[in-house]
């Protein structure tokens, strides 16, 4: 707890956040100083740059090119280099590698030329702009080869402008070449497309957003450490021109070094430590702790959706180690991977996978992309360990209809002998007071599955889980599944699980799983039949 103290501390050093608020100016300095002026200077984007120059190199230009990508990763700064690299007039026609220096380089660089028009589609949607634009197509360039235009947000077009501007693109005068961005593609008719060259721009990697980070860092003669890069480039979530930004702020903010307490602090994101602090308040069950640390999130201002957001990120960094997923995708430094690590080490892959899918459908409601993605990956891994259903709403729907008689033979015939061993060391781990076939009371409520499978959700099994068990319910399971089929094919197996009843394979996995187990518990009367019917709950019986 006296940990947290420093945690929460940050350290904000001199500058105070009267100068952060100067960053928008200050940002305009940085940005241009740092605007990329040759497509090898362009960060992230290799596949794109090549094409380009590739193209420019063989003269296949085209006439309309689409850009497609999210914001600030290098659409608007790429269609300003590519303008520069075909009106350059230090060479004879187009080139892939513009001088710079030239009055057209240097307009172009300043979106000062009268050549290269940059329209903002969002405020020029109407069909009466795009018209203008048909107009003005028709007049050679004054200067140039080319008289390019840079519609960026051209998703935002009305129906009639995109009309306008088919016909255009159908037959476009040979000095024209259109460059439309956006960042989604989805709303372009799909006759403007195919009109197009279109190039995908990708959100940038972390590692690359660091090297480039460093690179500035030490051009401009300041110094940041290694954490605070990384905290920088995770927060800006693959975007060059947030990550440009983030880091001017914090030039502002700090005297000396820039920390990772400071980036903390300027961007109000909750400390890591406090994550490892509520992860291992998790490991304990200290309710109370987590209340606290949800109290000191609030008290300390922090905004509560972005809270839960770094809660999920912290725990699929669990997932991907638990996984054995190599640590780049982690974006964290060495030294934190190595303590992650060690705290992923206390959870079954299927507890995180839980936990992971609990707190993503906790931060969807917040509608971030890394709500859809992590939960996309907890189902993938979900869904690669076992084709097995084994959410809780599975396991009483089958629990349940197995009382009222279903299907008890195909389960008898899925039994296999060797089934009862493998199951012995999931089977230690239940409920050692289970009073077993004695407790007849709780059998009369099968019609309540259907309710309590909101009500056992509810149950802090998954959200609080067992760290006794190194569990391996997950890992255990998959190379049995041919014996425990008996060698007869997959097939059989796979139909069995489609009906209502449980197989011996899934009783093991169940039984095996400690959020299932919770269930059991509960439901200890409908137990009592899944003994009888299979081999799994005899097992249990025999150890205790
Ligand atoms: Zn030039």
């Amino acid at each position: 707890m006296t940990a947290m103290g420093g945690a929460w501390a940050g350290r904000p050093c001199h500058g105070g956040l009267g100068r952060v608020g100067m960053a928008d100016d200050h940002y305009l300095v940085l940005a241009r100083r740092w605007r990329p002026q040759r497509f090898d200077d362009v960060v992230g984007q290799e596949h794109i740059t090549r094409t380009l120059q590739n193209s420019l190199r063989s003269g296949r230009i085209h006439h309309a090119y689409l850009f497609v990508g999210s914001r600030g990763i290098g659409k608007t700064t790429s269609a300003r280099i590519l303008a520069r690299c075909l009106n350059c007039l230090s060479s004879d026609g187009p080139t892939a590698e513009p001088c710079g220096e030239c009055p057209n380089c240097r307009s172009i660089a300043a979106g000062t030329n009268i050549d290269v028009l940059e329209i903002d589609g969002a405020s020029n949607n109407s069909v009466e702009d795009v018209r203008q634009i048909r107009d003005n197509v028709r007049m050679v360039p004054s200067s140039s080869r080319y008289k390019i235009y840079v519609i960026d947000e051209v998703h935002q077009l009305s129906s009639a402008a995109f009309n306008a501007l088919l016909k255009t693109l159908e037959e476009p005068p040979p000095h024209a070449i259109f460059i439309l961005a956006t960042t989604e593609a989805h709303k372009i008719p799909a006759t403007i497309i195919s009109r197009c060259q279109r190039l995908d721009f990708r959100r940038v990697g972390v590692k690359e957003l660091i090297t480039l980070l460093t690179r500035i860092v030490v051009a401009e003669k300041r110094t940041a450490s290694q954490d605070a890069l990384y905290a920088i480039a995770r927060a800006a979530d693959g975007g060059v021109r947030d990550a440009e930004s983030i880091l001017d702020q914090l030039f502002s903010y700090c005297d000396g070094e820039i920390t990772y307490q400071d980036v903390y602090s300027v961007l109000g994101l909750v400390d890591w430590r406090v994550l490892h602090d509520l992860c291992d308040a998790l490991g304990r069950e200290d309710v109370v702790r987590l209340l606290t640390i949800v109290e000191e999130v609030v008290v300390h201002g922090k905004d509560l959706s972005q809270f839960a957001q770094e809660i999920l990120r912290y725990f699929r960094n669990l997932l991907v180690l638990r996984s054995g997923g190599p640590a780049e995708l982690l974006a964290l430094p060495d030294d934190e991977v190595a303590e992650m690590r060690e705290r992923a080490g206390r959870f079954t892959l299927m507890q995180l996978v839980r936990l992971v899918e609990q707190f993503a459908e906790l931060a969807t409601g917040f509608d971030s992309q890394l709500a859809q993605r992590t939960a996309l990956e907890a189902m993938l891994i979900r869904v690669s360990k076992r084709a097995v259903d084994v959410s809780v709403e599975s396991v009483l729907e089958k629990l349940a209809l197995l009382r009222e008689g279903g299907a008890p033979t195909q389960i008898q015939q899925a039994a296999p002998a060797s089934a009862p061993a493998k199951t012995k060391p999931a089977a230690a781990s239940a409920p050692p007071s289970a009073p077993a076939p004695a407790a007849p009371a709780p059998v009369s409520k099968p019609a309540a599955s259907a309710k309590k499978k909101s009500e056992v959700n509810l149950e802090p099994a998954a959200a609080v889980p067992d760290f006794a068990g190194p569990a391996t319910a997950a890992s255990t399971a998959k190379p049995e599944r041919a014996a425990a089929n008996g060698g007869v094919s997959a097939r059989p197996a796979a139909r069995e699980l489609s009906v209502p009843g449980v197989t011996a394979e899934d009783a093991q996995t169940l039984l095996g799983d400690p959020h299932v187990q919770q269930v059991v518990k509960v439901f200890k009367g409908k137990i009592v039949d899944v003994k009888s019917v299979t081999p799994v709950a005899p097992a249990a019986q025999e150890t205790e």
